[in-house]
């Protein structure tokens, strides 16, 4: 966890209530539409609601606002569930607004009744016509007068299935003239024949968002019904159902939604990534789901702490992704076990080893971690692949790494002069030769010298190989929603490149699924869902530094 903060202005509300004794206890909710998979955006809200009840007691229920039938389905509902959890929260009861549907249905009669509603068979575009300008007042509907017998007339026979999609809807009776024009006699249901992920063919009318989700609330008893800016607006309107419905008072506070650079961050704009086929799936590691951040290696406690760290604001504001990035390298670097992998490989000989002999070396896994992670065997012998770009034929000024007659030191292993190199034919250097000093044993050197550069290595005869996996952003700009044209016009060519054959320790080929490492000098790695015993593949979470902070600069 990050250092003593103050309190947010949420949790100072919250604590005022509970003082001041206007609630005994708090009850949240985190409330997704099923109609899609979950986003780091919802993660921040997620850590904000379970968050608050973790800190002050009571309850946080997981409710699906379920009540558009067309773009929701069970997949989401259970990739939600799954989701949440990862993060590390539980939640007290599972709920669906669909569950509300008849009470939500007495609700709409009981303003019928109230004189506060009517059924009004104006057209879409005539209800739009006739909606005014934040400046002009809007007029009334010529249905707007009705008796309330008729109205509930009509309401019944809309739930019975009588009229077509569109033929009528329900409004609320309430000021054609308001300054805000969501009081301007807003639709409450509107007529849908369409089959309902949980509740089938039951119904064919369906409550709007401003109809259900209040009164959700209230039936939950939520104290505190937390959502983002979009929805001040909505407030006036939420406080009406509940005052006119006389039921239990939720209140509505709103915060700063999380926006992050280079992506995107709707759920209906990834589900067009997933459908175009632009990415593999609501998981690609490239991602900003929770479910890609997953597969890409993150860690639920470096999510929790991103959402720590950005706070909760009143006023919106554009996150770098950095910071998430700088998050998970943080707790990587405290939890990740070190190993070796050589991702662009060229052959070292080393010419004074025993043709045939090998030895096993003793690693530290994790020099950074309490235990240190405890050590691991790795094999030596007298070849292993090294990364190409560590050796240099004509080394630059201040070059600490191989070049002819340099010295440096193998990680976990023995200091080796270069001697010689081979080149093919194009003049490519193939193979570099060198001797080892064997008094300079990693732990019991006594050879005296110093070198300045240590480079890592794997043994050629012992080497596994894999398959890499390394992404760069999503998008080539900070915003792509607020850019001319399509979002994706923005689209980063190069997010993925893909290594078919690196070789890594032996130790790797046992990799667990959950288990991350840092491949040293390289970046953090996990293994890939499409990972085989047979073929290992590994995802980059995150380099070892920020590779964009630097070349911006
Ligand atoms: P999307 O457009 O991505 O579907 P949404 O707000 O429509 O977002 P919901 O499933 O309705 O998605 O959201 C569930 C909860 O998550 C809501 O309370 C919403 O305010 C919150 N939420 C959604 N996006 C963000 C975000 N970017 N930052 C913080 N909270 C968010
Ligand atoms: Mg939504």
């Amino acid at each position: 966890m990050s250092e003593e903060r103050s309190l947010n202005f949420i949790e100072e509300i919250i604590e005022n209530d509970l003082q001041s004794g206007k609630y005994e206890t708090l009850i949240t909710r985190f409330p997704p539409e099923p109609n899609g998979y979950l986003h780091i955006g919802h993660a921040k809200a997620i850590c904000l609601n379970f968050g608050l009840t973790q800190k002050y007691g009571g309850y946080t229920n997981l409710r699906f606002d379920d009540t558009n039938p067309v773009t929701e389905k069970t997949e989401y509902v259970d990739s939600q569930q799954a989701d949440i959890r990862w993060l590390g929260f539980e939640w007290k009861n599972e709920l669906y607004t669909s569950d509300y549907f008849e009470q939500l249905y007495k609700f709409a009669v009981q303003l019928i009744e109230a004189g506060l509603a009517y059924v009004d068979h104006s057209t879409a575009e005539e209800i739009a016509q006739t909606k005014g300008t934040p400046t002009e007042p809007g007029t009334d509907s010529q249905y707007r007068s009705r008796s309330v017998a008729e109205n509930l007339d009509l309401f019944t026979r809309m739930r019975n299935g009588e009229f077509p999609d569109g033929a009528c809807t329900l409004r609320a009776k309430i000021d054609m003239s308001s300054p805000n024009m969501l009081m301007r006699d807003p639709i409450i249901y509107r007529i849908k024949h369409a089959e309902h992920h949980r509740t089938g063919n039951t119904w064919c009318i369906y409550p709007m968002y401003d109809f259900a989700h209040g009164q959700s609330d209230s039936i939950e008893s939520i104290t505190h019904s937390i959502c983002t800016l979009e929805y001040v607006s909505h407030r006036e309107l939420y406080d009406w159902f509940i005052e006119k419905l006389n039921i239990f008072p939720s209140h509505q506070y709103e915060f700063a939604r999380l926006n992050l650079t280079y992506t995107v961050m709707s759920k209906r704009k990834l589900l067009q990534l997933v459908n175009e086929g632009v990415v593999s799936g609501w998981d690609d590691p490239r991602m900003p789901t929770i479910s890609g951040l997953r597969r890409r290696g993150y860690t639920p406690e470096s999510i929790r702490e991103f959402c720590e760290r950005i706070g909760i604001a009143k006023r919106e504001n554009l996150i770098e992704l950095s910071l998430l990035e700088f998050c998970v390298r943080e707790h990587l670097n405290k939890t990740a076990n070190r190993v070796m992998a050589v991702l662009d490989p060229i052959k070292m000989v080393i010419t004074n080893y025993p043709e045939g002999q090998s030895e096993v070396l003793i690693g530290e896994n994790n020099p950074e971690a309490e235990d240190k992670g405890g050590t691991r065997e790795i094999p030596f012998s007298k070849e292993l692949w090294i990364e190409r770009e560590d050796f240099m034929e004509e080394p630059a000024k201040k070059w600490f790494r191989l070049a002819p007659g340099a010295m440096v030191r193998l990680k976990f292993a023995y200091i080796v002069k270069c001697e010689d190199f081979v080149k093919d034919e194009n003049g490519n250097v193939t193979e570099i030769h060198c001797s080892y000093i064997p008094e300079s044993k990693s732990g019991e050197d006594t050879s005296g010298i110093n070198v300045k550069g240590t480079i890592h290595w794997v043994s050629a005869a012992h080497a596994k190989t894999a398959e890499i996996r390394i992404y760069d952003r999503l998008f080539t700009v900070e915003s792509p929603d607020s850019e001319e044209g399509d979002f994706k016009d923005y689209l980063n060519p190069d997010s993925i490149k893909v290594i078919k054959e690196a070789f890594i320790e032996p130790y790797l080929a046992d990799a667990k699924q959950d288990a991350r490492y840092q491949f040293i000098r390289k970046g953090y790695y996990s293994l890939d869902t499409d990972s085989t015993p047979e073929k290992l593949v590994f995802n980059q979470t995150v380099g070892l530094k920020d590779a964009w902070a630097k070349a911006k600069k």
